[in-house]
């Protein structure tokens, strides 16, 4: 087994302190046979010797004190540093994988919750709500012809239109409602604790909303609709074949002229 630097010095410093105890005892024992010696000679050598291993162990005590001060103290000192750094390096490097895993789970242009984190989030949701058997309701919209706003405005503008339609999407839904761009022109929401009636006027409510936004860009004022696809959950469907009836009814709802919710 080998030893690191401080604990041999400390193994040493105790070794010394040790020893210094031992001479103090024996001083002690001179000490006590003192008053039973008799002749002035003896006596006088006895004291001789006493203050020797006094001496010895004054000369132990500041050996003990110096290799203390200037030698375990430092080798403390570096540890100290060391640590207070380690822990620094440890903070900064925690805060990053946590900034690095809200980025992974954001979407950059909306600020939104991308799809990685929808599709974790939604089977979360229906694991919990399977154990209460309560509805929960999914939406899928789709904006209209909005490849036809990038090739009249450009792509810019197109984004400023999915970030206005991002935040119209934020106010209208509640805390715990999942908002999550799922891609290009595409969002989705999930919405807990609605049935196919409150799910169907909640879905109307966004769409008019949208509708009704007006985005400025220079000096044209932009409208945009979308499509809806909603479907309430059975309690029993997987994640995915929830999402596959949403979607069919995003498809009717494009399919029977945009700018509509298809249940
Ligand atoms: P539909 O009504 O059938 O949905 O027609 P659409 O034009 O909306 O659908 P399509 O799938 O043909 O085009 C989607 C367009 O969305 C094409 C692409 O240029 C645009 N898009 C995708 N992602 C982004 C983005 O991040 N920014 C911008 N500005 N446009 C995007
Ligand atoms: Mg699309
Ligand atoms: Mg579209």
């Amino acid at each position: 087994m080998r030893f690191h630097k401080s604990e041999t010095a400390f193994f040493v410093f105790i070794a010394v302190i040790l020893a210094a105890g031992v001479l103090t005892l024996h001083a002690y024992g001179v000490l006590f046979t003192l008053a039973d010696v008799t002749s002035d000679a003896g006596r006088f050598g006895d004291v001789a010797y006493l203050s020797k291993v006094l001496f010895a162990t004054g000369v132990l005590l500041t050996t003990a004190l110096f290799f203390g001060i200037f030698f375990i103290y430092p080798l403390i000192r570096i540890h100290v540093n060391e640590e207070s750094k380690l822990r620094a390096m440890a903070a900064s490097l925690s805060a990053r994988s946590q900034t690095m895993e809200k980025a992974a789970l954001t979407d950059g242009l909306t600020g939104m919750q991308n799809r990685r984190y929808f599709d974790d989030a939604l089977k979360e949701y229906l694991d919990e709500f399977r154990r209460i058997e309560r509805p929960v309701g999914l939406m899928i919209l789709d904006l209209d012809h909005f490849k036809q706003v990038n090739d009249t405005h450009g792509h810019d503008v197109g984004d400023e239109v999915l970030r206005a339609v991002a935040d119209c999407l934020k106010d209208l839904t509640r805390y715990h409602d999942i908002v999550a761009r799922l891609g290009g022109e595409e969002f989705a929401v999930v919405a807990p604790n609605m049935d196919d009636e409150m799910m169907r006027r909640f879905a109307e409510r966004i769409r008019k909303a949208i509708s009704g936004l007006s985005i400025m860009s220079g000096n044209v004022t932009l409208r945009v609709t979308t499509s809806v696809g909603i479907a309430v959950w059975d309690c029993k469907e997987s994640a995915e074949s929830l999402f596959r009836r949403a979607d069919q009814h995003l498809y009717e709802a494009k399919k029977g002229g945009r700018n509509r919710v298809s249940a």
